[in-house]
């Protein structure tokens, strides 16, 4: 008999009922999920330290900056130079803090904060002049306030740069897509060059999200101004043929510099360019300049930069390993010569394009070890778009009408590059 009803049913799992239909179960079953997931929030959540509330007091020769969380904070305070800078890095917790409660003061010129990891976040505090960490002490208030109160005061360079020597990095990351340039299974296009009319792009936006860049004496960012000018170069491309356009990032985001080199390399690009904008200390000093490569570089001031670029890194908590000097390997050599060749090309080519149009440093095009260069088999230039420390640079910056020209001119730049490059591949 069961047999027989079997046949004559269609045959349905025993837990549906007659008449209820698949699409009806699988509502109810969401319906428990969202309900179970708003009554039993997810652990991970649970455990999470909240920083609620913070504070700021302080004059010209020292200052005190207070967090309180719900829970004891584990932390870790490290220093990093150029410029000074005291950062603050919490373990699984949680930053809940307002605009106007961590607002800088006195001897404290900027105070960022975010998230770093899912479950890590990082305050990062800006010195006008040296300072070092003279106290800090956990208080545990009514209930389960726990509050961290740090004093800063002012030191001198040496000092600082002393408790700066004595840290250490401990934590690597992990996340990161790793660059093991010149490692076993790296893939160098030295064999098989490409024959295809395809010209790949990859523009980079410099900084993003918790690292925001140099920044201006009015305030611009150079996150922001980085990634305004890549959304419109992106835009200038729009009547250009033939050129397959991919951004490193297109949003408020934080890439380490190892990821920006492995978008290109994934892409197997044939041009990366990463926009940025510089600060230092001679006010003075305007222009755009143009840099490529090399393990040495031209001058000190091109060091330095680099140097302040390559930080990007650090700052976010990752470790650097893969310093050019690292480099080896006949092959990657013969394609990194090739390489630097292409990047040259490219870099003169821009010097050319703005002469006369954008102002310029004096030798524009420049050569230092930047991270961000290091693809060996991706031709890549950096373009410092100007000096946010200097007034009159900052204000071209973010003027809407100077960035539609510039990119305008970069976009004609990199079409005739483009041109070049696959004559030659013919
Ligand atoms: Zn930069």
């Amino acid at each position: 008999m069961i047999l027989a009803e079997i046949k004559g049913y269609n045959v349905q799992p025993i837990w549906i009922k007659n008449g209820q239909s698949l699409a009806s179960l699988l509502f109810r079953f969401f319906v428990c999920v969202v309900f179970i997931a708003l009554v039993f929030p997810a652990n991970a959540e649970d455990n999470l330290n909240i920083a609620y509330s913070a504070r700021v007091v302080g004059d010209n020769e020292r200052a005190r900056v207070l967090v309180d969380f719900n829970q004891e904070p584990k932390f870790q305070i490290r220093y990093l130079a150029k410029p000074n800078r005291i950062i603050i890095d919490l373990e699984e917790t949680k930053l809940a803090l307002g605009d106007e409660q961590l607002i800088p003061r006195g001897i404290l010129s900027d105070i960022r904060y975010g998230i770093m990891a899912e479950d890590k976040s990082r305050i990062i505090i800006s010195l006008n002049q040296p300072a070092v960490l003279e106290d800090q002490q956990l208080q545990v208030l009514d209930g389960d306030t726990h509050r961290l109160v740090m004093d800063i005061s002012l030191s001198d360079q040496a000092d600082f740069d002393a408790v700066m020597e004595e840290q250490n990095w401990s934590f690597v990351d992990t996340t990161a897509p790793e660059v093991e340039i010149g490692a076993k299974g790296s893939r160098i296009r030295l064999s098989e060059p490409k024959t295809s009319d395809k010209f790949v792009l990859v523009l980079d936006a410099g900084h993003g999200g918790i690292d925001g860049g140099a920044e201006g004496r009015n305030g611009a960012i150079e996150k922001d101004i980085t990634l305004s000018f890549v959304q419109d170069l992106q835009e200038a491309f729009k009547d250009i043929d033939d050129i397959e356009l991919l951004l490193t990032r297109d949003s408020d985001q934080f890439l380490s510099l190892s990821a920006r080199v492995q978008i290109a390399r994934d892409a197997e690009a044939d041009l990366l360019i990463s926009i940025h904008a510089d600060s230092i200390r001679q006010r003075s000093l305007r222009g755009a300049s143009i840099y490529t490569l090399s393990r040495e570089a031209s001058d000190e001031f091109a060091s330095n930069l680099a140097d302040s670029e390559n930080l990007t890194d650090v700052l976010a908590g990752l470790h650097i390993e893969n310093a050019p000097d690292d480099v080896t390997g006949i092959l990657v050599d013969l394609a990194r010569r090739e390489t630097q060749g292409f990047s040259d090309v490219m870099a003169d080519r821009i010097v050319n394009d703005f002469k006369g149009q954008i102002r310029l440093l004096n030798n524009p095009h420049r050569r230092a070890g930047f991270r961000v260069l290091l693809a060996p088999d991706v031709p890549s230039v950096l373009i410092e778009l100007g000096f946010l420390s200097n007034l009159t640079d900052e204000k071209l910056l973010t003027d809407p009408k100077w960035r539609k020209k510039t990119t305008i001119l970069l976009a004609k730049s990199i079409s005739e590059y483009r041109d070049v490059i696959l004559r030659e591949r013919k």
